[in-house]
């Protein structure tokens, strides 16, 4: 049986600080020796971004990565396990050329590199400062057209469009299930706004220190007693946040 989940986004929440990274990972693998401890990364990177990750940090192996903000999960080994499954739901009703139509109206919408525009997702770059005028008219036209997606802004400078059934939480709902894992044994760590769905249900949730205005926001919003606001950044708030919960001991 799973002693935990613990699921974090990588950006500024995992990654951020190398040093304590290496701390995370070490009393993580310690910690694997007397109880199972099943790990997921949940990522706005592609899998092509995340390889260069993985190549240039020291990431333990997860048993799980969502990617492309929640539209596309692969299981362990990560390289010829794409869920089939997960992409079927995700794809319903999902138009990616009409939302690029739709998207293509917004003087003001950046397009991201292509490796970011995968299958399920739609990917802009969009300036703080004009993002509060834009998203509600970006939202109302998808709507018009009757485009079941959501957007998503994160870090202050990302925008995505993503189906309905996409997103971070739904995807880590979708591997609670299949796991059988309950939400108190489960928590998620993140510190932007493409984080906001992981803490939508009962798990534990964990956001660290340096977490961004929006996800602060959020929470400010929806206190309770299952959610953290680490002091420390980055790893570091991880293990804050693991220690506070009781999940691990240092
Ligand atoms: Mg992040």
């Amino acid at each position: 049986m799973t002693d935990f989940l613990l699921v974090t986004d990588l950006d500024q929440t995992l990654i951020g600080d190398d040093r304590a990274l290496i701390t995370l990972n070490e009393i993580l693998e310690e910690n694997r020796q007397q109880k199972e401890i099943k790990l997921v990364y949940s990522t706005g990177r592609s899998l092509e971004l995340y390889g260069q990750l993985n190549q240039e940090k020291h990431l333990l192996s997860p048993d799980a990565l969502i990617t492309s903000v929640g539209t596309e999960i692969y299981f362990h080994p990560i390289k010829d396990n794409f869920d089939l499954q997960w992409a079927n739901n995700v794809s319903e009703n999902w138009d990616q050329e009409a939302v690029f139509s739709v998207a293509s109206h917004f003087a003001d919408l950046v397009l991201q590199p292509l490796s970011e525009q995968t299958p399920f997702k739609v990917s802009y770059y969009l300036s703080e400062k004009i993002a509060q005028e834009v998203i509600p008219r970006l939202k109302a036209d998808l709507a018009r057209e009757k485009l079941e997606t959501q957007v998503i802004y994160s870090a202050s400078y990302a925008l995505d469009i993503l189906p309905k059934k996409g997103g971070k939480g739904s995807a880590l709902q979708y591997l609670r299930k299949q796991w059988k894992i309950a939400a108190n044994k489960t928590v998620v760590c993140g510190d932007s706004g493409n984080d906001i769905t992981l803490f939508k249900g009962e798990e534990r949730g964990i956001i660290v220190g340096n977490a961004k205005s929006e996800l602060l926001q959020w929470y400010d919003q929806h206190k309770t007693p299952f959610r953290y606001l680490a002091k420390q950044h980055c790893a570091r708030g991880i293990l804050e946040g693991l220690n506070y919960f009781g999940f691990i001991t240092t």
